[in-house]
């Protein structure tokens, strides 16, 4: 095979066979890109050929939609889900945004409502609603700041109270609940790739690869985030990673997250046992191609929500 300088960066976790299949759709993208002046944002938990092939911008949500507000870029195509391409709308209300698939969605985010914060609300008077930013725009609008998994901790401290809701991730907000003094008032939605993950399976992983460093997501139950080794964000983990190059490491989230990461340190041994994110996969080669030819799938938010939803970003990105 002649020389490819994409492939090249992906040949270590995708076979030259597979590779032929992708290469039309990885050039035809990279071409649409420059002729739209479109970016694309892509996820860390975008598969390889995505996330090392045609993505300008890679990262967790919050990164996502931040770089992109620094993007002169006419339009932004979002490789994640939904609720991540409201976010960089609502970032970018003067860019188009895509989507290749609106019905990529998250169990995080369908779990709760602004109805069900209202109700929250009644119960709770007064105590301030911190939303994580896997969550609609319509349930952003309803809440008082918004959080990722990387600031929770900080945002729950900076409000001043002794009470705060924290939704829709219970078992964030019960990881979070044992670093601080702040009661904190959770909500039952969960991350169903990071819910799977069971203490016995982290255990199993130390028996079998001695003197592995383990990771995991504080999406996870918090007896999993208990015997690991670090708990942090994709992009803490990724940094970690980079930073403190153990020579063998475990990514305890979604499987796509420890490809990218590994291609980028060659020197770690990557274990791998991962869940995978179905919305995340419903993004591919073949709809990123499509959105940009058609421009479609196009992301708008209701103006009744842009602005209180932007407030709550904003607020965030604030407390830096
Ligand atoms: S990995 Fe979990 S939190 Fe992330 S998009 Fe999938 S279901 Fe939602």
């Amino acid at each position: 095979m002649p020389f490819d300088p994409v492939y090249d960066r992906v040949s270590r976790v995708i076979p030259p066979i597979e590779w032929a299949s992708m290469q039309d759709d990885v050039r035809a993208i990279n071409a649409l890109k420059r002729d739209r002046r479109a970016v694309i944002l892509a996820h860390n938990y975008q598969t390889p050929e995505i996330f090392h092939g045609v993505a300008d911008i890679v990262g967790d949500s919050l990164a996502l939609a931040r770089e992109a507000e620094k993007s002169d870029a006419d339009i932004i195509l979002l490789a994640g889900v939904y609720f991540m391409a409201e976010t960089a709308k609502l970032m970018n209300p003067g860019k188009t945004v895509l989507i290749p698939d609106a019905a990529a969605g998250c169990s995080l985010a369908e779990s709760i409502t602004p109805a069900d914060i209202a109700l929250l609300r009644q119960r709770h008077p007064g105590v301030p609603v911190i939303a994580y930013v896997n969550t609609s725009a319509a349930v952003k609008a309803a809440s008082d700041i918004c959080c990722t998994s990387g600031n929770a901790k900080r945002i729950v401290e900076s409000l001043g109270v002794p009470e705060v809701i924290m939704l829709p991730d219970e078992f964030l907000a019960q990881n979070i609940a044992r670093e601080t003094d702040i009661k904190i008032i959770a909500w039952a939605g969960h991350c169903e790739v990071h819910e799977r993950f069971t203490p016995a399976d982290l255990i199993n992983l130390r028996e079998s690869h001695p003197g592995i460093v383990i990771l995991a997501h504080p999406e996870c139950p918090p007896e999993v985030v208990a015997v690991a080794d670090f708990s942090g964000s994709t992009a803490v983990m990724a940094d970690y990673v980079a930073t403190q190059k153990p020579a063998r490491v475990a990514l305890i989230t979604e499987c796509s997250m420890s490809d990218n990461i590994s291609l980028l340190n060659p020197a770690t041994q990557f274990v791998r046992p991962c869940n995978l994110c179905p919305h995340m996969k419903r993004i591919t080669l073949k709809n990123i191609r499509a959105a940009l030819e058609t421009m479609q799938t196009e992301v708008h938010i209701d103006p009744a929500h842009f602005a209180p939803a932007r407030r709550a970003v904003e607020r965030m990105l604030a407390d830096r």
